[in-house]
This record gives C-alpha cells, structure tokens and sequence, in this order.
C-alpha cells in the first residue's frame, strides 16, 4: 500500500511520462505504474512533427530522441490517380516550426528514453505493475488497485487520478467513458528494407479504402503502415502477412515502390483505430494521451498530443494541487484549456479522412494543391503542428 502520494499517474508511455516529468518538476509527490517493463515495443508509425521537438526539448529529452531519430525534411503524398505531392516543413509567412524537419523515432527507444527522464526524479517508478480497478469514495476518484508480475495485489491512493494508459484505458473504461466510433478501420504494421531512396521523407499512398505511409528509420529499416477498414481484415485476421502482401499488390504506386524490398519483422495489428472518451464526472481523475480518445494515425500527431497534453493538465491541475486539491472545477479548466488546443486541428483531421476516403475527391484536391504550393505548405504547417488551422481555412476563404 502506498497511500497520500500528490498524484498517481496510470501508465509510463509518451502521456504518462510525461505528465510524471511535469509534475515532478513542480515538486509533487507523483507515482507512476505501468503494465510493462521497459524498453517495451508499440504499434505506430513512428512519425514525429516538427512540433514535437519542442515538447521533448522541455522535458529533458530532446539531446537523447535526436541521437536514436532520423530527420524527415516533410511528407510526399502520392494520390490515386499517381501525382505525388511534395511538402516541407518550412516557416509559412509569421508561422515557423520549432525545427525545419520532422522525425523518425523508434517507439522502443522512444519510451525508454522518456521513461529514463522519469527515472532520473524523485518519481516512485513501478514497472511490470497492472493497475487492475479504482479506488473510489462516493463521487470521487482517490487511487487506483494493481497487481504487480507476482500477482501481489498493492493500492496507491493518491490526490489526482492520471489516466495515461492508452487506448484500452482502465481508468476511461472503469468511468464508464469510452464507446465507438464509426470510423472502423484497422491499421497493420511491419518494417521492410530495400526501398530505394527512402531515408529523408516521409510517403503516404492514398488509395481508397486504403492508405499507407512509409517511415524511414535511423538504422535502414523502413515503418511501413497499411489502415484498411476494420471489416475487410476480420476474414484473415490468422494471414495478416499475406493480407498485406495482397493489400500492397492491390495499391499499385505502393507496389512499384515497394517491388524490391523485404519484410523483415512479423505484420502487427491494431483496431479499430477510432473510438471516443468523455469528460470524468467524478473529481480527482484526469485523463491524457490516448486514454482521453483517438482518432487515426493519418496526420501522425498522437505523440505530439501525448506530452502536449500533458503539459496543459500539469499547467491547469498543478497549481490546483499546490495551492490546495483539485475539485470539479480543474476538471472543467483541463477540459477546456484540451478543447482549445485540440479541438481545431482534429477538425482538419476528420475533414482529411473524407477526402482520402473518396478516390474523385483525393485527386481532386491534390490537383487544386499542386497549383497552390502555398497552401500546402499551410496545409504541412497545421500536419506539422506549427500553424493553426484558421490561418488555412482563411486562406482557403479569402484566397
Ligand atoms: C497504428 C498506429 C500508428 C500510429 N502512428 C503514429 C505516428 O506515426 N505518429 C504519432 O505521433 N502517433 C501515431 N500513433 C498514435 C500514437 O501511437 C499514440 O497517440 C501514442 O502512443 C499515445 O501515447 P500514450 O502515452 O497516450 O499511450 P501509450 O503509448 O499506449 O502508452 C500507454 C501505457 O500505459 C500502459 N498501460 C496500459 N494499461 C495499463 C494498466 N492497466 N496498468 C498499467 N499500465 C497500463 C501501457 O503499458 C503503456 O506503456 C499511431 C497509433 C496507431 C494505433
């Protein structure tokens, strides 16, 4: 039992180490229990925006992401009717990024380094620990159960409640707050090698239903992800490496692409991908990163809004918890403050899954985009996290 913690904060990924970090730095007593041990692997595309490096810059980590990443100087898109659009990541008018390049980063070395950050505070750290129920009275959160790999049974009570434990949240599920989307896709990931000139871009091959994205990693492999809809798999779900193979074939810019290279890792799956979390009606639970609700992997920001995310709840609840306790009212300031930063840009996001989900309109806007460099490069400026969505849609409005 471990009880009158500041915070426990339920897992150590990108969300949950870093709202440790946050928290930590402002002298709370903060607890950290996750499921893994690490360095653990993870499903993802491992794409990171420009954006991200100022939010690993702030926690410690950036010297040590750069030594195991791979640059990516913007994205190439290539559409259905074969044109290929080319983005950068550059300053668009008063807009510049934190970096002129986005990054390539393996999950496996990505976590372990933000959990390493973790290590090297006053953070009581317990790995291989599976947070199991909720400690609750009446109306509000106090702590959590867990089971350590011994099957010990051990509870941490604990002022604020930091769901950061993904998409299949304990805390969100316990809460009653999750259900699903209608989006119903599936994403299958693997790593190939000998793809030609594949090492400083970013590829994304739109071919409705389908699309897929090619990531150059540091050491030669290369993260390829395919996300179909959720149905079309269910049939093969014990032939996933066959199913890609035959998927790929079906996309013939991504075949051309792909006509010498190898698989050299087994095809992992993840879905559905989409599914929605509510807000905690109860006091003394905030949820962050995945556990707070994901869309789709298409724009690659869900690493960015993980310790972004983090840092609006350590900004809004740490002051709360200094000062005094958290109450109903840092739910609802956390809420909002998530809204404001969140909101506009997965506006964008759902209107980009209706164009590449209709094979006319892809081709359509990738034609009136390759007459307006501008604005795409606004549009790689929102993708990249550095410019804000009004500023594409005034372009858009006012020319
Ligand atoms: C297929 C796919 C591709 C993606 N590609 C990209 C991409 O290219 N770029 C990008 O930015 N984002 C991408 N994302 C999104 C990104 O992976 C997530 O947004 C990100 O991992 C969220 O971080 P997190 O810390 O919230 O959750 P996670 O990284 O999932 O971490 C959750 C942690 O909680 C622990 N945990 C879970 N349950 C418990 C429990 N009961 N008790 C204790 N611990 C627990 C887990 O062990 C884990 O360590 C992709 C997602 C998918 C599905």
């Amino acid at each position: 039992m471990r009880t009158g913690a500041d915070v426990v904060v339920v897992g150590a990924g990108p969300a949950g180490a870093a709202t440790a970090i946050l928290f930590a730095e402002q002298g709370l007593d903060v607890v950290v229990v996750d499921r893994a041990r690490f360095p653990r692997a993870k499903t993802c595309g491992e794409y990171l925006p420009p954006e991200a490096a100022r939010v690993f810059d702030r926690l410690g980590v950036l010297k040590a992401v750069d030594a195991v990443a791979a640059p990516l100087r913007g994205m190439k898109i290539t559409t259905p009717d074969g044109r290929t659009l080319v983005g950068t990541y550059g300053a668009v008018g008063a807009f510049r990024p934190y970096r002129q390049h986005g990054m390539a980063v393996p999950r496996l070395a990505l976590d372990a380094i933000l959990v390493e950050r973790v290590r090297a505070l006053p953070v009581e750290l317990y790995e291989d620990t599976r947070v199991t129920d909720l400690v609750l009275d009446r109306d509000r959160v106090v702590g959590v159960e867990a089971q350590g790999a011994d099957e010990r049974p051990m509870t941490v009570t604990a002022r604020l409640v930091v769901a950061a434990d993904g998409r299949a949240s304990v805390v969100a599920q316990r809460l009653g707050l999750r259900s699903g989307h209608r989006l119903r896709r599936m994403a299958l990931m693997t790593y190939v090698t000998d793809v030609p000139d594949c090492t400083e871009w970013g590829e994304i091959f739109v071919d409705p239903p389908d699309y897929a994205i090619l990531n150059p990693q540091a050491d030669g492999r290369v993260n390829l992800s395919v996300v179909v809809p959720l149905a079309d798999v269910r049939a093969h779900a014990s032939r996933l490496e066959q199913f890609v193979a035959a998927r790929v074939k079906q996309m013939p810019h991504l075949a051309r692409r792909l006509a010498g290279a190898s698989r050299v890792e087994p095809v992992r799956a993840m879905g559905p991908l989409a599914y929605r979390v509510g807000s905690p009606k109860q006091v003394g639970a905030l949820l962050v990163g995945d556990a707070a609700g994901f869309y789709d992997p298409f724009t690659g920001e869900g690493m960015f809004a993980a310790p972004r995310g983090a840092e609006v709840l350590a900004e809004t609840a740490g002051g709360d918890l200094r000062r005094g306790d958290v109450t109903l009212a840092t739910t609802a300031a956390y809420e909002a403050r998530r809204a404001a930063e969140f909101r506009a840009k997965a506006q964008v996001t759902r209107a980009l899954q209706l164009v590449i989900g209709r094979r006319w309109l892809a081709n359509t806007v990738a034609s009136a985009l390759s007459r307006r460099p501008d604005r795409l490069d606004l549009l790689m400026g929102v993708i990249g996290d550095f410019v804000p969505p009004a500023a594409l849609v005034r372009s858009l409005l006012f020319g």
